[in-house]
């Protein structure tokens, strides 16, 4: 492996800031500067950006291949212009980060939301109303080796749009360069709702059995009953293309990634805080809403928001 520090010119374009240099802003923040886009991270506080200058930038690790970028870096207290922002915390950070820049936003400021799940989106586009929101559901995966470090562990997709089906903006083109896999969608919520429901059906078992996904194909009956219920929520809130097949999809990805510990078995494991709220949470919630009558998953919220309890874990 190689370490090289590579230090970023001077902005030509539109700054990408990136808040949350955690696994996802990392991957983003990197590949951008990479490509010769102006990047500027934003840290949560003084303590978070004396680290970081410590480190000497961020680390991307990939396909065995180490590189540093000293990317600049400020502060949500800062006072300086935001034109376009990359919201890369967890969804339960997503709404309380975007709250500390609202006043920095300049009125049609470009904000995309990186969260997984459903709900952290609406919180932030209420928050900013000033500014155009765009949601991305994605499939790339990556994780922290160590602070300010990221290993890119799975190539992936993603997708982009907003829920007014406005058309593509024109920094799409940005990620075409930085190779940065993507395509604009009139569809993003059918998206992240499919990307929930799968998430539904398999993520809290994990937990629940601790085990690998594959061992799920031990529990088929359990995980049907909750596709049943989970095509009966998505066809009610409005989402049918995202139900087609779920079962279908649902075995498929378990056997997929039959070798792997989930994301909430892993967040789980290492006593991080979940993003429930925004995943079985909001399914369950939805279903109420909506009068669809969904057992299998409030028994299972139950079962995983006491299994969180008992290991001192929030259970929202
Ligand atoms: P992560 O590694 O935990 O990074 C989150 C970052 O947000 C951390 O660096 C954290 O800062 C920062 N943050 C939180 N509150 C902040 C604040 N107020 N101001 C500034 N920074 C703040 O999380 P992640 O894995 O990148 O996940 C981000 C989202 O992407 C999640 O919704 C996740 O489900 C989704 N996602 C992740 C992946 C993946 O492979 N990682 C794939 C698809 C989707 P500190 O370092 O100071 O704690």
């Amino acid at each position: 492996m190689s370490t090289l520090i590579a230090d970023i010119g001077e902005p030509t374009s539109v700054t990408w800031h990136i808040l949350g240099a955690g696994s996802l802003g990392t991957l983003w923040a990197t590949r951008l500067a990479r490509a010769g886009f102006s990047v500027r991270l934003i840290l949560r506080d003084r303590a978070r950006l004396d680290a970081y200058l410590t480190r000497g930038g961020l680390t991307l690790s990939e396909q065995g291949q180490r590189h540093t970028f000293a990317l600049p870096a400020g502060i949500i207290d800062d006072a300086e212009p935001i034109e376009r922002v990359i919201v890369a915390c967890k969804a339960y950070d997503a709404e309380p980060a975007v709250a500390g820049i609202a006043s920095r936003l300049i009125p049609g400021a470009d904000v995309l939301l990186l969260q997984n799940g459903l709900g952290s989106q609406e919180a932030v586009a209420a928050r900013i109303p000033h500014a155009r929101c765009t949601f991305v559901s994605s499939t790339e995966g990556a994780f922290r080796d160590d602070d300010f470090s990221v290993v890119f562990a799975g190539q992936g997709f993603n997708w982009l749009g907003d829920d007014q089906q406005g058309p593509a903006p024109e920094w799409l083109a940005a990620l075409v360069q930085a190779g940065i896999a993507h395509e604009w969608t009139p569809k993003i919520l059918d998206r992240l709702w499919r990307k929930l429901a799968l998430n539904c059906a398999i993520n809290p078992l994990t937990v629940l059995h601790g085990c690998r996904n594959g061992q799920l194909q031990q529990h088929a009956g359990e995980v049907s009953a909750l596709c049943n219920e989970l095509t009966a929520v998505l066809r009610a809130c409005g989402h049918p293309e995202a139900a087609e097949g779920l079962d279908e999809a649902v075995t498929e990805v378990i056997q997929a990634t039959a070798a792997n510990y989930s994301s909430m078995y892993q967040d789980v494991k290492q006593g991080r805080r979940t993003e429930i709220g925004y995943l079985l949470g909001y399914a369950c919630n939805a279903a109420r809403q909506q009068g669809v009558k969904a057992p299998g998953l409030n028994a299972l919220q139950e079962r995983l928001i006491q299994r969180l309890l008992a290991k001192g874990l929030p259970a929202d």
